[in-house]
């Protein structure tokens, strides 16, 4: 990968963890508002705050993704799976960025968590 699309992605994937932040920390200021509200709402706002709190973890795993990636754009590690070491292919990252296994790798994992 050219040193200019090297720094045209990390740009991207700081932007896209700056906005992953906001959004969570606006899902967090929701969820602080439903347990402020009275006793009769207050079912239907656990209920509501449940999806809000999945769509936070959600965030959550995306941010750690992406900080993982920037980490490994530091340590030159970028691009090469976590599994077996080998160059992810380039149209996955174009299309996943922050994808740590190669294509083979990712699929086996998958396989194996279906069995569970
Ligand atoms: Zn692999």
């Amino acid at each position: 990968m050219s040193d200019a699309s090297y720094e045209e992605l990390r740009a991207k994937l700081n932007h896209k963890k700056q906005e992953l932040t906001e959004r969570l920390s606006r899902i967090s200021a929701n969820l602080r508002r439903g347990y402020e509200a009275d006793s009769k709402e207050r079912a239907k706002q656990l209920e509501d705050n449940e999806v809000v709190d999945a769509l936070g973890n959600e965030a959550r795993a995306e941010i750690a993704k992406i900080s993982a990636a920037l980490r490994r754009m530091d340590s030159g590690e970028y691009g090469n799976c976590v599994e077996c070491g080998l160059p992810i292919e380039e149209g996955r990252l174009d299309a996943y960025p922050y994808a740590d296994e190669c294509i083979e790798c990712a699929e086996f994992d998958e396989r194996r968590r279906a069995r569970e």
